[in-house]
């Protein structure tokens, strides 16, 4: 049952659901006891029916620059399924949270901690939402607020659309957290039939898809859900979505030392995106301890970028943040999780 329709079960008036709205996604409050609009029954009701607390923080690392957190939850519901987020201080006064939309991922990116733990559950919207509360919740103390939300956490969104769209609707909501669509980005390793179906709801907010190779076999080696979801299918969705919105789709392409960092690759991906209405993100992978995957040198990757240059493909190089905590792109695992 909603808090919706618990309201109406014991006859509250409408106003009622504005004011928890309120309380919880605007107010931000950590306790009932802040929640003075309503009387203390209705509070004391609504508390055992609908807990604040939706996850367990267990830890909470932060990184030496001070610009990256890194948060260990647990779920209320199994408290051996854990989950990571974290929160990106940049440097341009952004602050960006990097959600979880699972614990673990079926997808298995043979660069990826995440996809070591394979696949062991959906967080519901709640919980996702409440990833990006914590750290709301925290930047509130220092008058600061969250400017950007990103799916790039744990998890394949399109995977578990439902509950990610619901999160969603909690962010963007006036009623709610009231953040601008454009401020959130679903991140997606490629998958056609839910691409098709995200792309029919009319989604308002910023795709990312995670290209990592300019061909069908090379991509299959890294990722291996590409076998089923062939590069020239993806493309073709691509050049749909952007027909019909006229919205830049991001490309997320991490280098891996002598893989796809070569100057043929480099060539081979101004090929398939040039002229497209697209930006491309270059990410220097970050170690994973355990895999024997290699960062490609500085000077390979300033090469790599050149070509792209000379092609007019729009790029970045993105800047790594949280390594030491382990917080960064790929890095993602709960050592400590068991289903
Ligand atoms: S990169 Fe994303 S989709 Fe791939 S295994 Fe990791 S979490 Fe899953």
């Amino acid at each position: 049952m909603t808090i919706a329709d618990y309201l109406l079960s014991i006859n509250e008036p409408s106003f009622r659901l504005k004011q928890y709205n309120q309380a919880i996604y605007q107010q931000l409050i950590e306790n009932w006891d802040e929640f003075t609009a309503w009387p203390k029954l209705l509070r004391e009701k609504v508390a055992i029916e609908f807990p604040l607390e939706k996850l367990v923080v267990i830890n909470h690392q932060i990184s030496k620059k001070k610009d990256t957190e890194k948060v260990l939850f647990s779920r209320v519901k199994n408290d051996r399924q854990l989950l990571e987020t974290v929160l990106m201080r940049h440097q341009d006064g952004r602050n960006t949270v990097c959600v979880s939309s699972m614990v673990g991922c079926p997808v298995g990116c043979t660069f990826c901690a995440t996809g070591t733990m394979g696949f062991i559950a959906n967080l519901t919207s709640d919980e996702i939402a409440e990833q990006v509360l914590f750290f709301a919740r925290r930047l509130k103390k220092e008058q600061q607020k969250i400017t950007n939300i990103v799916f790039m956490g744990m998890g394949e969104p399109l995977l578990n659309l439902k509950n990610v769209l619901e999160s969603i609707d909690i962010f963007t909501d006036s009623d709610k957290m009231a953040m601008s669509p454009s401020r959130v980005t679903i991140s997606t390793s490629g998958i056609v039939q839910p691409m098709k179906e995200l792309f029919a709801k009319d989604f308002k907010g910023r795709i990312a898809l995670s290209l990592h190779a300019p061909t069908q076999a090379l991509r299959e080696s890294i990722m291996p859900i590409a076998k089923n979801n062939h590069l020239d299918k993806l493309m073709e969705l691509v050049d749909q979505y952007i027909n019909k919105t006229n919205k830049r789709i991001s490309f997320e392409y991490i280098l891996l030392k002598n893989i796809n960092d070569k100057q043929r690759h480099a060539e081979k991906l101004a090929q398939l995106v040039r002229g497209k209405l697209i930006h491309l993100n270059l990410i220097p992978y970050n170690p994973v301890p355990g895999f024997t995957l290699e960062t490609s040198d500085r000077k390979q990757i300033d090469r790599f970028s050149a070509i792209l240059t000379k092609a007019r493909v729009p790029h970045t190089v993105r800047v790594s943040m949280g390594q030491d905590i382990d917080a960064a792109c790929g890095q993602l695992a709960t050592k400590k999780t068991s289903v």
